[in-house]
Parts: C-alpha cells; structure tokens; sequence
C-alpha cells in the first residue's frame, strides 16, 4: 500500500499471499482467523505451501546435478525443519542446538553438516558421534576433530570451510574474501589437505561460503566463476576426489524499497556451464548449494495488533503489541547500516483506498522499536492487525526476546 509517487522506490509487490474482502490470507485462512489460531498476537506464520513452492521453483531452474540444502540459522523452528526434511537434499546447522533440530526431523546425519567458527569440543562430539559433517574453520579445529575422533575410535567426517580469496561485490552480508574469523584462508588450504588423509579423518569435500543476500545477479554469477575455479584449484591439492563440493547460497530477496526479485535464469544459466565444466575433471562430486532465507524469507509474516493511535507534531504513530523483542530485522536494528522500512501493511485492509502517512512503533520503551518509518498505509483503527512481510527468516529466532519482560511471539506453519 506504498505511495505511487514518481520516483520514489517502492518496496516489491508482496503478491504472495492473496487478501479476502481486504483481509490477508496465508494459506486459505484470514489473519483474523489465524489470530484465534494463535490464541493471542503478536504470531509469526509461515506458509508451507509456499516454501514447497520456492523449492520446486528453484529446483525447476538450477542445474538438475545440484543438490539443495536448507541452512536452519534463517528458522529453526521444528515444524518447518519438518517440513522442509521433505523437500530439500540436507541440512546445513551452525550448532550443536540446532543439530539436534536438524536429526530429530529425521534428515540422514550424512546430508547434515555443520559450520560455524567457535565449536566447542561438546559440539564436535556431537557431529562426530552422529556422523555429520564438519566443516572446519580452522587448523586447530581439525586437530581438536581427529582427537576426538581417535579417542571414540570412530572416523569423522569433514570438510573444509574455505575463506575465498575473492570478494563479492554487493553481496548483502560479506561472509568471505580478506580477514575473516569465518574458513580456512584459500591459501592455508593446500597445506592443510596434505594433513586429512588419515585414517581418523575422512575428507568430504570444500565448503566454499562467499556472503549472503546478494540481489545481483551478475554479482552471484561472478562469485560462482571464482568459486568452482578456486575448487578446481584446490581440488588438485586433495589427498581424494571431491565427494562434495558445497559453493554457499548467497540468493537474496527484496527487503526494502527499490530492492527487485532476483532473476534466476542468468544464473542457472551459468552454474549450467560451470557444473559441466566442473564434472568434466570430477564427475562424481556432488555440487550443493546452502540457502537459507531464500528458501522462508517470503514465506513468512509477523502479525501485531494496533493497541493505540496518536499523534505527536503533526506526525500519526500506530502503537502495537509486536516490536524489536521479536522482529530486531524489521526495527532495523540487525546488521543495517541505515534503517529502512520492511514491507507493512494493516493486514485487516488490505483494499482500502484511504491512506495516511504514519509510523508504526512497538510497546518497549525505546525509540529503536519502530516497525514502520513514516510510511503510507491504509488508515489504521484500534483493534486491526498489521503485517510486516518477508519474515520467514530471522524473525523470532534472530531477537532478543526477553527485552523488556513482554509475552513471546507464536510461530505457526499453516
Ligand atoms: C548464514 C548462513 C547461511 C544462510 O544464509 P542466507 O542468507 O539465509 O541464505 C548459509 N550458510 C552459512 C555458512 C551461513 O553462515
């Protein structure tokens, strides 16, 4: 329900998720019923027939060869680890926490592996026990991995985690490239993979991991130019062939206004060529991708309710239930630089025509809690629901919940 003005950048239309007589629906049910469902707002709600949608779409246009896993950091929550047990290839955890979400879905601990720069000795029991992957971050990672290994007489499974020697340009988050605490140096590498080829420690294959929410695709076809030539390089250095080659995930999705869907063809297009390439010299080494809001991220709505309308200097605030404590992303406070509105809109009308300009602020006691700067919406009343879109990753799990003492969020899959 953005201004139509010229020139001014809109968010993308949030045409996921159709509306009934103006009220939002996620999967065939009002919010207003979802609410009830809920038993209270604020809820977040995902909607799992369009996460199967997202993979099947994504599957459709990647190369057929490349395997799919879903990264539980963007939502952890058990039923959508569930659910997406059935759609995806793997798992890719960051902790011993989420491991155990992870095997509890029933995903082989073969197609799990784990990252993640500060692992205790208690989690690389853990993955080593289970049979999941490794993937080290460091040389002294590695060592404290074939200890453990050698001390329960079993082998574990590792690869590892490569800081590229590349930067990718307009990649939302920077993930590698430069000194970074996450990987292992592309130039440390070669040395290293001399040292696996023990009995103790049975090498899997590289993970190469370049940044995150990137929108631009040419930038996400280069980082995968310099991803499978820095494999291809490696590779040569490995005491086995490759069984996996993870090269990241990357893919972003419209938050903010100005920012467009990606296009995936160009670079489907391109891994096409690459994975051919690739599978000339390795033709057993399974390519894998690792995403994880690509996947939820639009899936996903946090609902609140308007508690209070008011006006302070001429400008309309919208206070509601739902704030920082269970959206820091939406407030703006989770890693933006400037903050900048997610898509909102008063999810009870939809359709109407009467707009204002006005600020949507949470009920915690800080001017970070603010949900929505000065934005066009449908004229707001005590009682009706506000949606904030693009919440089906690092929403709930990503805030500080205990902030200020207030209820928690409900998280539905519907
Ligand atoms: C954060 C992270 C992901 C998921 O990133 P998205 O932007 O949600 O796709 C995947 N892999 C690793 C190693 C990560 O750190």
């Amino acid at each position: 329900m953005e201004s139509k003005l010229k020139n001014t950048p809109q968010h993308a239309p949030m045409d996921q998720f159709p509306n009934d007589n103006g009220i939002l629906q996620l999967g065939g049910i009002p919010v207003t019923m979802l609410a009830e469902r809920a038993g209270q707002t604020p809820f977040y709600a995902y909607d799992r027939q369009q996460i199967t949608r997202r993979v099947q779409e994504l599957r459709n246009t990647l190369p057929e060869s490349i395997q799919i896993h879903y990264a539980l950091k963007a939502n952890p929550m058990p039923a959508v680890v569930q659910h997406m047990r059935g759609l995806v290839d793997g798992f890719d955890v960051a902790s011993g926490g989420e491991l155990r979400t992870a095997l509890d879905s029933g995903m082989p601990a073969t197609q799990i592996s784990m990252a993640g720069p500060g692992k205790t000795d208690a989690e690389l029991r853990q993955a080593i026990a289970t049979g999941a992957t490794l993937n080290l971050e460091s040389a002294n990672e590695m060592r404290r991995a074939q200890s453990i290994a050698e001390e329960m007489g079993v082998t574990a499974r590792v690869a590892i985690r490569v800081n590229p020697d590349f930067v990718v340009k307009s990649s939302g988050m920077k993930m590698g490239g430069g000194a970074k605490p996450f990987g292992i140096d592309a130039d440390q590498v070669p040395a290293l993979l001399k040292d696996v080829g023990t009995t103790t420690l049975e090498l899997t294959g590289l993970h190469i991991y370049w940044g995150s929410q990137s929108l631009n695709s040419q930038a996400i076809m280069e980082a995968h130019n310099k991803t499978f030539e820095l494999a291809l390089r490696l590779s040569e250095a490995g005491p086995c062939e490759l069984q996996t080659l993870n090269i990241g995930g990357g893919l972003g999705i419209p938050y903010f206004p100005g920012e467009t869907r990606l296009d995936l063809s160009p670079i489907a297009e391109n891994l096409e060529q690459l994975v051919r390439g690739f599978k000339q010299k390795h033709p057993t080494t399974q390519i894998v991708m690792e995403l994880g809001r690509y996947l939820v991220g639009e899936a996903g709505v946090y609902i609140c309710k308007v508690i209070d309308i008011k006006e302070s200097a001429g400008e309309k605030f919208i206070i509601v239930d739902g704030g920082l404590h269970h959206h820091l992303a939406a407030s703006g406070n989770f890693g933006q630089v400037i903050r900048k509105n997610y898509p909102v809109a008063i999810a009870t009308k939809m359709r109407a025509t009467d707009t204002e300009r006005a600020s949507v602020a949470g009920p915690l006691c800080t001017p970070l809690d603010l949900l929505a700067d000065k934005m066009e919406l449908a004229k707001a009343e005590i009682g009706d629901l506000v949606a904030i879109f693009q919440s089906g990753a690092y929403g709930a799990s990503a805030s500080p919940e205990r902030f200020l003492g207030h209820p928690t969020a409900v998280e539905m899959l519907v």
